[in-house]
């Protein structure tokens, strides 16, 4: 079954507010393999609302819509369905008696105007909202079907699990939605589409996505199908052609983030690890310990902007400094052989570079940066010129820090390029 949900609400239109009610009715759909095609969001116009309606019920077999149920003149989607569907409203004074007994509660008279929320289509089936006076009501129309849910999520979620839930177990399929995710370091958007376009445009309904995040490139594929096996083998298959076509840029393929997956290893691995940064400012030891029980692998670091604090922290030669320059890959080296044997870990990772947006030179424009490794066998260093503002600059240096941390792991500890994937 296909579905499509209008978000109703003016205020949805402002800035201030963001519809948050279709993003949880799209999880809970896709759980029944009922897939969202569309989403809208229509303010509080009668004509744009019977528009919406219109076309989605051409398009689908279930609409959800959520607001505009609400006493005043603003809310209008019962009564513009029921004009669309040209079923009559009439008062319901079961609901009537509800509403005034939630007024009386609160020692109040209910004004005139709730009268409104007592009314219901013909033929509607009424879901009683406890939490709130706009009950929501069910609709069944030439074979589609229409759920009209309170705008307020803590008496949307509810009224949805309680009422509508049991209303399309009934009718749900066994369509399911199987997902994978792949996520892709050191590679644009365009080169990683068009390594995997060969294999993924071979196979029919499948459903790929290609999102650009900061410093990474996320992959979806997404598969509507009732046969799980095939399914699976489908997945499998697409993302074996992946891992060839991707090879060791794939860095997770269960939704783990760079620095996640860096943990993992470095734990995985009995491995400490230090760091000496300048042009990240600490970004690089931050990532690393946003993750829960970094006190076992990060033993610890400096952020090292002066020359002087370069040479008393990391024992970078001074130099060094001097001929080279401070953003080099001499001294790239220098900072993770020196930060690393300062602090005794098994990795010592030393970044320097230009964050701008002052302070670059036509030899070594804002972008630049270095980026050292070092560990018992050696050290490597990369040398790069990132794009963007100073917050990407910052962002991409700490990314390729870890990327070079797992690569590390890659070709010396005979770790496998992404752990398996989560399967759904
Ligand atoms: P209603 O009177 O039914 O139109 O709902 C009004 C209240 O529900 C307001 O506080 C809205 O901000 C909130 N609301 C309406 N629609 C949504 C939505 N799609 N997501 C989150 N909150 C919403
Ligand atoms: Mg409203």
């Amino acid at each position: 079954m296909k579905a499509e949900i209008i978000a109703v609400g003016s205020e949805l239109l402002t800035p201030d507010r963001v519809d948050t009610n279709s993003l949880f009715l799209t999880e809970e759909l896709n759980k029944l393999g009922i897939e969202v095609v569309r989403k809208s969001i229509v303010g509080d116009n009668r004509d744009y609302l019977s528009a919406a309606f219109k076309e989605a019920l051409e398009r689908v077999e279930l609409v959800i819509a959520s607001g505009g149920l609400g006493p005043t003149e603003d809310d209008l989607t019962r009564e513009t369905v029921a004009e669309l569907l040209g079923r009559k409203l009439h008062l319901n004074n079961e609901i009537l008696r509800y509403i005034e007994g939630r007024f009386r509660q609160l020692g109040r008279e209910m004004p005139a105007v709730n009268v409104r929320q007592a009314m219901v289509p013909e033929g509607a089936e009424v879901l009683e909202n406890p939490r709130g006076s706009a009950p929501g009501l069910w609709l069944e129309d030439a074979g589609r079907c229409i759920a009209l849910l309170p705008g307020p999520p803590r008496e949307l979620k509810p009224m949805y699990q309680e009422q509508v839930l049991p209303r399309l177990q009934r009718r749900s399929s066994n369509m399911r939605m199987f997902h994978r995710e792949l996520r892709v370091a050191g590679m644009g958007e365009s080169s990683v589409e068009q390594r995997i376009r060969p294999i993924y445009t071979r196979y029919a309904g499948l459903n790929t996505t290609i999102l650009a995040a900061p410093g990474e490139i996320q992959i979806h594929l997404r598969v509507w199908t009732d046969d799980a096996a095939h399914a699976q083998k489908t997945l499998d298959e697409i993302v074996q052609g992946f891992e060839i076509a991707l090879a060791d840029r794939i860095f997770s393929q269960d939704g783990s983030s760079m620095e996640e997956v860096v943990a993992g290893l470095l734990t995985r691995n009995n491995s400490t690890i230090s760091a000496a940064e300048s042009c990240t400012g600490g970004l690089l030891a931050q990532r690393l310990t946003s993750i829960a029980g970094s006190s076992s692998y990060f033993l610890g670091g400096v952020v090292s902007y002066s020359n002087e604090r370069k040479t008393a922290w990391a024992d970078v030669p001074p130099e060094l400094i001097q001929s080279k320059g401070a953003v080099s890959g001499e001294v790239a080296i220098a900072l993770a052989d020196g930060i690393r044997r300062h602090v005794g870990s098994t990795l010592g990772v030393g970044i320097t570079g230009i964050a701008g947006p002052g302070g670059g030179s036509d030899e070594k424009p804002v972008g630049t940066v270095h980026i050292a490794l070092a560990h018992a066998g050696g050290v490597k260093e990369r040398g790069v010129l990132f794009p963007g503002d100073r917050e990407a600059i910052r962002w991409h240096a700490s990314q390729l820090a870890l990327d070079l941390v797992r690569i590390h792991f890659l070709y010396n500890a005979g770790e496998p390029p992404a752990r398996s994937a989560k399967r759904s």
